[in-house]
């Protein structure tokens, strides 16, 4: 767990967040959604609470991409930056880039490995979930 200030945002730098506290969670996720927004392989959450989140800057663009979940990203460059779910009350999963110094976040675990692209395998030894759970 990684203590805040947790500052970031977008390519062009419209959009920008901080977040405090620690974070809940950091992990890779190889889901077919997530891969279709990002345009990624797979991508990288941190999980912070949303009552410490806030946005800053221009305001971003929501995309509702399936039911009761919202994906946020810059409405001028189209870096995704935020994932919130009504699934996951409580939660914003920031995308792990555009943070100003990844190396802080070290992921613990991937998720959704079930849908990972055949040829994407790497040696880290980090936990697999077929899906989602506790990381
Ligand atoms: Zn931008
Ligand atoms: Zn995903």
């Amino acid at each position: 767990m990684t203590d805040g200030p947790h500052i970031g945002g977008c390519l062009c730098g419209a959009v920008t967040y901080e977040a405090q506290g620690k974070t809940r969670w950091i992990a890779h996720c190889h889901c077919n959604s997530c891969r279709r927004s990002t345009g990624a392989p797979i991508t990288t959450y941190v999980c912070v609470e949303s009552s410490s989140f806030r946005w800053s800057g221009e305001a971003p663009a929501r995309f509702n991409s399936s039911p009761g979940v919202f994906r946020a990203f810059c409405p001028t460059c189209g870096t995704p930056l935020a994932y919130e779910a009504e699934q996951w009350p409580g939660e914003t999963h920031l995308h792990i880039s555009t943070l100003e110094d990844p190396d802080r976040y070290p992921p613990t675990a991937h998720v959704y490995t079930a849908e990972r692209i055949s040829w994407f395998e790497c040696e880290d030894g980090l936990r697999r979930l077929p899906a989602n759970g506790t990381v």
